[in-house]
């Protein structure tokens, strides 16, 4: 993997862990339900089987929801909870059944100290759904050689089902070299070309996408909001979150723009979109004037600001001001709490899968 960062923006992808089966004469069969916790966009006594149009209804986000309200919260902590509930419940079916247990590995190399704490929280992670943890930890002077050595090690080792290296690697290390070495097949992170090449190609399937962007993918999915034929606009394309997150946004058939650091207009081309998914690292670049009224915002940023009152002298904020964001969007994720915690989620997710269908299981 490649994990990079504040909150752990680590990233990696899932059997789909999607909530609904779209079928083709329209009725979306609910496969998973978020439950009432969710600031009550989901009705309780919601039917397990659907019709496009009811779930159009005011149980669901639409772009077209009355704004006069403040937005919905999209609850990323309280989604990314349940879904680790969901995967400590099949790896424990599947130990039953088979006898084997996903593993994930890390790679560290050197002496960061956010890195250390984003392999921790990775290794804590796995142990709360009984995912098994190995970690090599190689010093700062190690050479390019050792860590091959390590993914080699791992490619080969049938109880390793993911493999992630944590990123950033030591300036003298040839970090695409390196990434390449990790089989496609325990790429969790989904950061292969090979994987990325077949996220972008019609009819092909990745092996894995990466965490990120899939876990904002998941949190639209997870509360009702229809993405086909929607205006999107993802802000940054970066290879870890914005490129693939516009990529998803495509397979989900919306129209996507994307905005970057070149963009003539950027406030106008957001004010277009029905979903913005913004992965900048710019505190509360994106503005209430930016959004269109009713828009869903998903907000990936993490970045540190200044603040005196908090113990540690500064908190973390969003890219979008969310302050702002809440008086016109109908929801929004908040940071902390939105995104952040659904990277590590689906981190586990695809590390699940990778043992799935590495012992054929569906
Ligand atoms: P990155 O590699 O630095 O990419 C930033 C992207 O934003 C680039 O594509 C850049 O455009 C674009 N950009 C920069 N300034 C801009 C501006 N003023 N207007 C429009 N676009 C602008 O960052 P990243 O790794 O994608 O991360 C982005 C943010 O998400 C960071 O705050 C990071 O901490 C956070 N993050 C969070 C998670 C999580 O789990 N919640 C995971 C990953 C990242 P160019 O391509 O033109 O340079």
């Amino acid at each position: 993997m490649a994990s990079m960062i504040s909150t752990d923006p680590s990233f990696s992808a899932t059997a789909r862990l999607l909530p609904f089966t779209r079928f083709s004469n329209g009725v979306v069969s609910l496969r998973r339900f978020v439950g009432p916790l969710h600031v009550g966009l989901l009705n309780p006594t919601f039917p397990r089987t659907l019709s496009l149009n009811s779930i159009r209804s005011s149980r669901f986000i639409t772009a077209a929801m009355a704004t006069e309200q403040s937005a919905k919260v999209i609850d990323g902590k309280s989604v990314a909870k349940q879904i680790r509930e969901e995967i400590s419940a099949e790896v424990l079916k599947m130990k039953d059944a088979i006898g084997v247990v996903p593993g994930l590995a890390v790679i560290l190399v050197g002496d960061r100290k956010d890195s250390a704490t984003y392999v921790r929280n990775k290794k804590k992670a796995c142990e709360s759904v009984g995912i098994n943890s190995f970690e090599v930890h190689l010093p700062e002077d190690a050479s390019e050689q050792e860590v091959l050595k390590s993914i080699s090690d791992f490619n080969d080792d049938p109880s390793v089902h993911g493999i992630l290296v944590q990123l950033p690697l030591p300036s003298h290390m040839d970090e695409q070299n390196i990434l390449n070495a990790v089989t496609i097949e325990k790429d969790v992170d989904g950061f292969h070309p090979l994987n990325i090449g077949r996220l972008a190609m019609r009819g092909r399937e990745p092996l894995f996408v990466p965490c990120t962007p899939k876990g904002c993918i998941e949190l639209l999915h997870r509360y009702g909001v229809d993405i086909k034929g929607k205006r999107a606009v993802v802000i940054g394309r970066s290879n870890i979150v914005g490129m693939p997150a516009a990529l998803l946004l495509q397979r989900e058939d919306a129209t996507v723009s994307i905005v970057h650091s070149r963009t003539k207009n950027p406030e106008e081309i957001t004010r277009q979109a029905d979903i913005i998914i913004s992965a900048v690292g710019q505190p509360n670049m994106v503005r209430g004037s930016w959004i269109k009224p009713g828009a869903v915002v998903i907000d990936v940023g993490i970045n540190p600001v200044e603040d005196a009152s908090s113990p540690r002298g500064y908190r973390l904020v969003g890219d979008v001001c969310y302050e702002e964001a809440c008086k016109i969007a109908a929801a929004v994720t908040p940071v902390p709490g939105g995104v952040g915690p659904m990277t590590i989620a689906m981190l586990l997710s695809n590390t699940l899968s990778s043992a799935k269908r590495t012992h054929n299981i569906k």
